[in-house]
């Protein structure tokens, strides 16, 4: 097994992105080819071929149901070729937040290989800013329920898909500061009992921690949030050198036996600099003066934690990780000192083939006849041919066996790096709100949130967390926003935040539907605290995993569940009254 070098990562990047439109030919060549005997790619009549052209003439482009079948097939254990040459032998399960329903992905070698390529692409660029050598790290990172199905496939999320083979471990080793928690830990049965011991072994090996990690920023907050309540039975464990009896995983407690010393001195330090802490701000570098940066996914819907993030980070950098999804890998983050708010990815052209759907917002007047059309789409291009300034949506084809595959994810070209183009992330095109006309995505929502929320500051309160719905059951429909809040806010102003959101949906639809009274007053309801850990308890019910959560900004009629979740804990209500109806 070569030895990783940084500069040898770094000088491989440049060599590929500077020919990336030949790199990406290559590329889809040796995906159609390893996967020829394929029945998807046989059924569209491809018969072997492999180049651009009789590709994208003969495969149409696709969503995950025209799958289904496919993998429906591959779930019951049907070894004929379906989607990839090989058989794959597991599944990964997207999150799924906002449908309610999680998707099933193929997981295969190959897309361990592509996670590795793209992660020591990034941490090459970091280590080249912020070097931490090979410590350890403070890694919030959970396993999720692995299923095997009748016909003998395994199904669990795609991170454990990547934690559980030896290879991504391997892959890992020479590149990473190792998570200071043992396997017991990330692979316990109990999210809640995973999240203490992590920070009982992150105390533990408090000088050597080198960075502090979670896939998506969301899991960072909440696992600070949880220090917040959890602290002081933290102290007592190190001090006594005995673990909570509130641990009752046997494997957990065997594991942290092993380490667990009385260690009065440590105890003391940890709850004297928790004592001097104002409101926890800076907690991070107070107890790991070692952490060289914060890393997690911190651009699209992670964006409304950073405010919180950044507070127990202090001075220390919130680096984002790279972009990508179960269904495959999109880009790297290789510009590590950027903050969180400018950070582009950078398309690694050897990683799958990538297309890209032309989206253009309709003119104000052609929106009033497309009522279901947010975007006015073009013919898809490929990863050389799109232009600077303007958007589109992700297609990938990639060696776990998805063709031409619309991802949802809206994004914006800023810029190339060689020939390879900088993304920008937006959105998920389907979340949006929508009652006739008007129509708001999941950045729409962010910003008007984010608005209101501005009016909390003087009482020092804070958005906890926040989604959306629609209540069409009575007429006119209206736009209903729940938020749960750090502590409680006065009926004043409240009153005004549900002014400000209904005024901060800008798109044309909504403000005309709102003048009319074709859409309701904007409603804010007001959750009790605890709501959205309910939320992400029940995700995980469902076999989601802590590491992937993204809270659903938007919650589907379908949905039922999460809705009656947000009904019940709903404490207050607000309508607008900014349009005077
Ligand atoms: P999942 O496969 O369930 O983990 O979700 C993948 C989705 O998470 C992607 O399609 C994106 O919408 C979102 N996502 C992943 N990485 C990023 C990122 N770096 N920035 C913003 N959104 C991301």
């Amino acid at each position: 097994m070569p030895i990783f070098c940084c500069e040898e990562t770094i000088n491989e990047f440049e060599t590929l992105t500077r020919d990336a439109g030949r790199v990406q030919q290559d590329t889809l060549k040796k995906i159609l080819k390893v996967n020829a005997d394929a029945e998807y790619l046989k059924h569209f009549g491809l018969n072997g071929r492999t180049d651009v052209q009789s590709y994208k003439s003969c495969i149409p482009l696709c969503v995950h149901s025209d799958l289904e079948p496919y993998i429906q097939r591959i779930a019951d254990g049907d070894s004929s070729p379906q989607l990839t040459g090989k058989p794959i032998t597991s599944l990964s399960l997207s999150s799924g937040t906002t449908q309610g329903k999680p998707k099933f992905v193929p997981f295969n070698d190959e897309l361990i290989e592509n996670t590795l390529q793209i992660n020591h692409t990034s941490y090459a660029f970091r280590n080249r800013e912020y070097p931490i050598g090979k410590g350890k790290a403070l890694q919030f990172i959970y396993s999720s329920k692995q299923v095997v199905t009748k016909g003998g496939i395994l199904i669990t999320t795609a991170t454990t898909n990547l934690y559980r083979g030896p290879r991504y471990k391997e892959g890992m080793k020479d590149i990473q500061t190792q998570c200071c928690s043992p396997d017991e830990v990330v692979f316990g049965s109990d999210f809640q009992q995973s999240l203490y011991c992590h920070f009982l072994y992150g105390l533990i090996y408090s000088d050597e921690i080198y960075q502090v990690f979670s896939t998506f920023a969301h899991s960072l907050v909440r696992a600070f949030q949880t220090f917040e309540e959890v602290w002081e039975d933290l102290c007592v464990d190190v001090r006594d050198g005995v673990l909570s009896e509130k641990i009752t995983v046997p494997s957990i407690r065997e594991a942290v036996a092993k380490i667990l010393k009385p260690n009065p001195e440590l105890a003391e330090s940890i709850h004297k600099k928790c004592m001097g802490l104002n409101n926890w701000y800076g907690v991070i570098p107070a107890l790991w003066p070692n952490a060289k940066y914060v890393y997690g996914i911190m651009t699209g819907s992670m964006e409304p934690y950073l405010k919180k993030l950044r507070h127990y980070a202090g001075h220390l950098p919130l680096i984002s990780a790279d972009y990508g999804a179960s269904e495959g890998w999109v880009g790297a983050n290789i510009n590590p000192t950027l903050p969180p708010e400018e950070v582009v990815y950078c398309v690694l052209p050897q990683t799958g083939y990538f297309e890209f759907i032309p989206l253009e917002k309709p003119k104000a007047e052609e929106m009033e006849n497309s009522a279901s059309i947010h975007y006015i789409e073009s013919d898809p291009v490929g990863l050389t041919e799109v232009n600077i300034g303007k958007i589109y949506e992700v297609v990938l084809t990639t060696f776990g066996g998805l063709y031409r595959y619309r991802l949802g994810d809206v994004v914006k070209v800023v810029g190339f790096h060689n020939s390879t183009p900088e993304l920008k992330f937006v959105c998920r095109r389907s979340l949006v709100l929508s009652i006739n006309i008007d129509k708001n995505t999941e950045k729409d929502l962010q910003l008007a949130v984010e608005e209101a929320g501005k009016l909390l500051e003087p009482e020092e309160l804070e958005i906890v967390d926040f989604t959306s719905s629609m209540e069409k059951s009575s007429d006119p429909g209206r736009y209903v926003i729940y938020w749960e809040l750090s502590s409680d806010a006065s009926e004043d102003v409240l009153g005004s935040c549900a002014n400000c959101m209904d005024l901060a949906f800008v798109d044309g639809g909504y403000v005309g539907s709102r003048k009319v009274g074709s859409i309701g007053p904007l409603e804010l309801r007001i959750l009790k605290k605890g709501t959205f850990k309910e939320i992400l308890h029940h995700f995980l019910g469902l076999g989601g995993n802590v590491s992937q959560f993204k809270t659903p900004r938007f919650v589907n009629p379908l949905n039922i569940k999460v809705l009656e979740i947000l009904s019940r804990n709903t404490t207050k209500s607000y309508f607008s009254t900014a349009y005077g109806l």
